[in-house]
C-alpha cells in the first residue's frame, strides 16, 4: 500500500425517501434565500439525520444552478467527492465517546472567518452537538451570535436536551421523526434484497431503518441476540449478575443500554402487556440514568455498572415472586 494515506473519496449523499418533504423545504428556503445561519437537525440515531445534513451541505457547495441535489460534476462536487472541499468543515470528537473541545471550535471559527475559497457557501457540520463540552459550547456561541453571510452551521444532535439551551435557541431546530414504517420497510427491503428479514429487523431496530440495515449487514444482530439471551438468563435466574456483567463489561455500554431499553419496551408492550409490572418502569429509569452517565463520559467501572444493573434486573421479577 502507499505510504501516504490517500484522501478518502466521499460519495455524494442523497436524502432518504422519508426525508423528501423536508428536503423540499430546505431547497425552497435556499432558492428564496431564507436559509438560517445555523440549524440543528435532531432525531434518533439510525434514521439518517447525518444523511440529509450531508446532502444539504453538498448541495450548498455544488455550483450547478437549479439542481435539486448536488450535481456530481461541477468543481464544487468534485472537491467534495475528493474529500477536500476547502469550504466544508466537519467538527466531531477526535475519538468516539470523547468530547468536542474548545480548540476544535476555535479552529473551525478561524476557518469560517476567512473568505470562502471557492467563492460560494461555507458550511460546517458539527456532530454530535451534544458532545461539545461547556467551553466548546461557549466558544461556538460567539460565532452563532455574529453570523456571517453565506455561512451555514449544521448541528446534528441525537440528544438535543444535552445541548446547551442557549445554543439551541440560536439555531433553527428541525426534528426528524421516525420514518413511516411502510416506507422504511420498503426501502430496507430494496436495499437489502430480503423483504421478509427486512420487516423483522426493522422491528428489532425500533423502526430505525439505517440501524436495521447495519444489523442485516454486520454481525451486530447476532451480538444483540446474544445480549438479549444474557438478559433473559438473568431474568430466569440461570445466570448470576456477576457472570452476566463479566460477559458485558468489555462491550460498548451505550449500545448495550440501548438494546436493553428496546428489549424492555418490547417486553412491556408484548409479553407483559396484560400484567404491567411497575418495577419495570423503575428499572427503565435506571437504564436511562446509566446511559446518561455513560454518555457524559464519567469514569465508570463497567463491570460494577453491569453487576448493579443485572442485580436490579433480577429484583424486578423477584419482587413479584418470579
Ligand atoms: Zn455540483
Amino acid at each position: 500500500m502507499a505510504e501516504q494515506e490517500p484522501q478518502q473519496s466521499v460519495p455524494l449523499a442523497l436524502p432518504l425517501p422519508w426525508q423528501e418533504s423536508l428536503w423540499q423545504t430546505f431547497i425552497s428556503r435556499l432558492d428564496q434565500n431564507r436559509l438560517p445561519h445555523a440549524m440543528m437537525l435532531t432525531g434518533a440515531t439510525g434514521i439518517g439525520v447525518e444523511r440529509i445534513a450531508a446532502a444539504l451541505a453538498q448541495r450548498l457547495l455544488c455550483t450547478a444552478e437549479l439542481s435539486k441535489y448536488a450535481c456530481g460534476s461541477c468543481k464544487g462536487c468534485q472537491l467534495i467527492m475528493a474529500g477536500n472541499h476547502p469550504d466544508l468543515s466537519t467538527l466531531e470528537p477526535a475519538e468516539e465517546g470523547k468530547a468536542i473541545l474548545i480548540d476544535q471550535v476555535r479552529d473551525l471559527m478561524a476557518r469560517l472567518s476567512k473568505t470562502a475559497q471557492q467563492g460560494g457557501w461555507k458550511v460546517a457540520l458539527i456532530s454530535p452537538a451534544e458532545t461539545m463540552n461547556i467551553n466548546a459550547s461557549n466558544a461556538l456561541l460567539k460565532s452563532l451570535e455574529e453570523p456571517q453571510g453565506k455561512t451555514l452551521l449544521i448541528l446534528l444532535s441525537y440528544r438535543p436536551s444535552l445541548v446547551s439551551a442557549t445554543i439551541r435557541s440560536r439555531c433553527q431546530v428541525q426534528s426528524l421523526p421516525l420514518p413511516d414504517q411502510a416506507q422504511a420497510s420498503r426501502w430496507l427491503a430494496e436495499v437489502s434484497g430480503d423483504a421478509q428479514l427486512a420487516e423483522q429487523t426493522l422491528d428489532i431496530a425500533g423502526g430505525r431503518p439505517l440501524l436495521a440495515l447495519d444489523y442485516m449487514q454486520g454481525d451486530s444482530l447476532q451480538q444483540r441476540q446474544a445480549f438479549e439471551g444474557t438478559v433473559e438468563q438473568v431474568r430466569r435466574g440461570d445466570l448470576s449478575p456477576v457472570d452476566a456483567a463479566q460477559q458485558c463489561h468489555r462491550q460498548n455500554s451505550d449500545q448495550l443500554l440501548d438494546w436493553f431499553m428496546n428489549y424492555l419496551h418490547r417486553l412491556a408492550t408484548g409479553e407483559l402487556q396484560n400484567s404491567p409490572n411497575p418495577a419495570l418502569f423503575d428499572f427503565s429509569d435506571k437504564l436511562r440514568t446509566a446511559r446518561s452517565w455513560v454518555l457524559s463520559g464519567s469514569n465508570i467501572n463497567p463491570q460494577l455498572l453491569w453487576e448493579e444493573l443485572f442485580m436490579d434486573w433480577l429484583q424486578v421479577f423477584r419482587r413479584r415472586g418470579g
